[in-house]
């Protein structure tokens, strides 16, 4: 039996003694703020027993972390059609590239990157009346923890500062691939971006993506296929145009966001989260990363 305990507990340990812990995101004063010296990590086998070390019940911004979310809950309902929307090639570019290689007659290259993810809100809002508190039902169902939220203050600074993801979303627009208003879709797309959680709280959300789509609860959100094809998104896409470092470093599918959180898993196995709010040059959370290679080299656990 490998003793996640004492590894995570050691990768912690390590991790809050590193001198170099990445640079925090500036772009909106709420992330800015944030602690460089926290760290955290949850862990969640198939058996369902917990492991944490550090700061891992401190709540953080899960910022791009949600766009896999909303993702499997458009795959969900729309099933394959989902895929003449979005593409599933890996960009190699950053999360807000907006070159028009990077879609095809307005046709985002991935569900991740932020174009991508804008579409998925659009699909989103064709489909509820009240798309904000449907999507927040969604993750708290599968959670079971009715206690999970958008941090309203993010969401209106991410709208005061998102001119990247204005010109994304006017530019799929002009292609025909928004079906409704830009400023609502956007609105909707920051509120995702703003939800909160720990490090805790995301292995819970991500463990049905282990779990052949069924949540701890054992209720089913997705089938075998659907979990297949999302985590092959999140193996290629899920860290822009790091995700081949990611792959090649810890060997398994996951999503990063700039609020310095990853979460990543072992299809059957297991769900590790990690938060630490520095940044790489990539985007990536730099100590995050560190931390899932030990956790994969240590206990010989990847997907290769
Ligand atoms: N809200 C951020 C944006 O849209 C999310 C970016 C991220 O986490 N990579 O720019």
């Amino acid at each position: 039996m490998i003793d996640f305990q004492s590894i995570l507990g050691a990768i912690a340990a390590e991790a809050k003694s590193k001198k170099d812990k990445g640079v925090v995101a500036t772009y909106i004063p709420e992330l800015a703020r944030v602690d460089k010296n926290k760290f955290g990590i949850s862990l969640l086998d198939n058996k369902g027993n917990l492991y944490n070390a550090g700061d891992a019940a401190e709540q953080f911004s899960i910022q791009s972390i949600a766009k896999v979310l909303s993702l499997s809950m458009a795959f969900r309902i729309l099933g394959d059609n989902l895929w003449n929307r979005v593409g599933v090639e890996p960009s190699g570019d950053p999360f807000n590239h907006l070159s028009l290689l990077e879609m095809e007659k307005g046709v985002p290259r991935n569900p991740l990157i932020n174009a991508g993810a804008i579409v998925v809100a659009d699909v989103l809002i064709s489909q509820f009346k009240n798309p904000k508190s449907e999507f927040l039902h969604y993750v708290r169902s599968i959670a079971n923890d009715p206690s999970i939220n958008y941090d309203q203050k993010v969401a209106l600074s991410e709208k005061k500062t998102g001119f990247r993801n204005y010109a994304a979303a006017n530019l799929i627009k002009s292609y025909n691939n928004l079906h409704n208003d830009i400023e609502e879709v956007l609105d909707f797309y920051f509120h995702m971006c703003s939800l909160t959680l720990s490090c805790r709280q995301l292995v819970n959300v991500f463990y049905m993506f282990v779990n052949r789509g069924k949540c701890l609860q054992n209720h089913t959100y997705l089938d075998i296929n659907q979990v297949k094809r999302i985590n092959a998104i999140m193996l290629t896409s899920g860290f822009y145009d790091e995700a081949g470092e990611f792959a090649f470093e810890v060997g398994l599918p996951g999503k990063s966001g700039v609020g310095g959180g990853i979460v990543a898993l072992l299809p059957n196995d297991f769900c590790v989260a990690t938060w630490s709010p520095g940044l790489n040059k990539k985007g990536n959370s730099k100590l995050g990363m560190q931390a899932l290679e030990k956790l994969t080299t240590r206990t010989g656990l990847s997907i290769f």
